[in-house]
């Protein structure tokens, strides 16, 4: 078997459904079981009316909730013609109508609890695993729906939930094994699950991916597809560098590099599961199906190229620290790392010396106030305006020399920090913000002009 997850713009509208639908007719033989987010955008506006609601706006919530029901019956009229929705219609409509009364109480009480707030959040996923389910079905498909509530359990930190893996395993196993036997299509929303007692929960932003892995674990599917907007993960943002090419294969911990740094195809993290059972995960593009995508491999694959990509996330501050008098002393370090979990800043690249730190943040509005806090302990200057430029590739591990030949491309450019990761498959620097399309096109000129055609399209 396999697993099929379409994100967001899989599903966004009736054609997007179509095309999923055609894609996952196309590979009826392989026992897919498809998992889907949310219609494109429908989780930000959940939240929105969950949000208007917990402040006691009753109005704006069910306005956008009416808009929201809008939405998806125009995409299930389309999909399923007049006959088949007009009995279809009254079962959207009962969910709505709870979603509604839901808002209703929320406003009632002026507070909106993680807990409710999963409750919204989740009919997105229940709500579109419905209309794909039936436009499935319309289209001659064995699908059966299946509520994703009823096989991955997780604890009750509500909004980021944590699956329990066994139980989870014994109850996929149980539901979808004789679906699939009887080569059923089973359809489940991704992201959302429930505890034990059967509160539902989410799993965290974006979690249909992780959704994806765990089903694929635990039936230890032959691989895993995530059916997204792109044609997978490039070398380099093509925006930036028109000459970027696709990458047909790269390990986890280089994609896992990669998505840290703003690659925003796919967080490895959440196909961990399946990584660590062997089972390839492909990022596939469903308005381009016949591309190959890249798969995302347990270790690297054998490459000519020093590296596999390069990154660029801007919006950076640089945050200097220097404490001369702090000559020696211990406690320094954690003085100042104390002070960014104070104000909940997370810190990405650190470069140190005797008496004085460099680190990045995210420019964010917390850093004035953590530079206050912070001139308490040493001198302390801040710049924004900056951007981390980050190298992926294992073989960085094997190869002398890296260094001289990336900074010896950029003798003219200021860099501002350097850091070789402590994975030893990463060399990060940072340097001003409008320096990057150039010297990301400069980069990729030297490192990405040859490349090896088994690991590059
Ligand atoms: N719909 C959820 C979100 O937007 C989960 C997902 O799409 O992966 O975060
Ligand atoms: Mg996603």
């Amino acid at each position: 078997m396999i697993v099929m997850k379409f994100g967001g713009t899989s599903v966004e509208d009736a054609k997007a459904i179509e095309r999923t639908a055609a894609i996952v007719k196309g590979r009826l033989s392989q026992k897919p079981v498809v998992v889907v987010s949310a219609m494109a955008k429908v989780t930000d506006q959940l939240l929105a009316m969950g949000r208007a609601a917990g402040s006691g706006d009753r109005k704006t919530a069910l306005k956008l909730s009416r808009a929201l029901r809008e939405r998806h019956y125009n995409a299930a009229g389309e999909l399923l013609g007049t006959a088949l929705f007009t009995q279809f219609h009254s079962d959207l409509g009962i969910d709505f109508d709870a979603l509604d009364e839901l808002l209703r109480g929320i406003a009632a009480v002026g507070e909106l609890t993680p807990r409710t707030t999963d409750h919204v959040a989740a009919f997105g996923e229940l709500l579109s695993s419905k209309i794909i389910n039936a436009a499935f079905s319309a289209q001659g498909m064995d699908s059966t729906l299946v509520d994703s509530r009823e096989c991955i359990v997780t604890d009750n930190t509500h909004t980021r939930a944590t699956p329990l893996f066994e139980e989870s395993n014994k109850r996929l196993e149980s539901k979808l094994a004789p679906l699939l036997a009887e080569n059923r299509v089973p359809v489940m929303g991704g992201f959302i699950a429930s505890t034990k007692a059967g509160i539902t929960t989410t799993i965290g932003r974006g979690g249909s991916d992780f959704s994806a892995a765990i089903v694929g674990a635990a039936l230890g599917a032959e691989r895993i597809e995530i059916w997204t907007d792109v044609d997978g993960m490039m070398t380099t943002d093509p925006n930036v560098c028109p000459e970027a090419r696709r990458i047909k294969v790269i390990s986890f911990d280089e994609a896992a590099e990669l998505a840290y740094f703003g690659a925003k195809v796919l967080h490895p993290a959440t196909v961990l599961p399946a990584v660590q059972k062997n089972i390839p995960v492909y990022v596939l593009n469903s308005r381009n199906p016949s591309c190959e995508g890249t798969r995302i491999s347990a270790r690297a694959p054998r490459c000519r190229n020093v590296f596999k990509a390069i990154a660029a996330k801007k919006r950076i501050t640089i945050v200097d620290v220097a404490a001369p008098r702090m000559l020696l002393a211990h406690g320094f370090l954690r003085a100042i790392f104390e002070a960014f979990d104070r104000h909940r800043v997370a810190v990405d690249v650190v470069a140190t010396s005797e008496v004085s730190v460099s680190l990045t943040v995210d420019s964010n509005e917390s850093i004035p106030a953590l530079a206050a806090d912070l001139a308490q302990l040493a001198d302390v200057k801040y710049e924004g305006r900056k951007a981390i430029v980050c190298l992926v590739g294992e073989n960085l591990r094997e190869t002398p020399g890296i260094a001289a030949r990336v900074f010896g491309e950029l003798a003219d450019v200021k860099i501002r920090m350097i850091s070789q990761g402590a994975s030893e498959i990463n060399l990060t620097f940072v340097i001003d913000e409008d320096a990057v399309p150039e010297v990301v096109r400069r980069l990729h000129k030297t490192f990405f002009s040859e490349l090896d055609p088994g690991v590059f399209a």
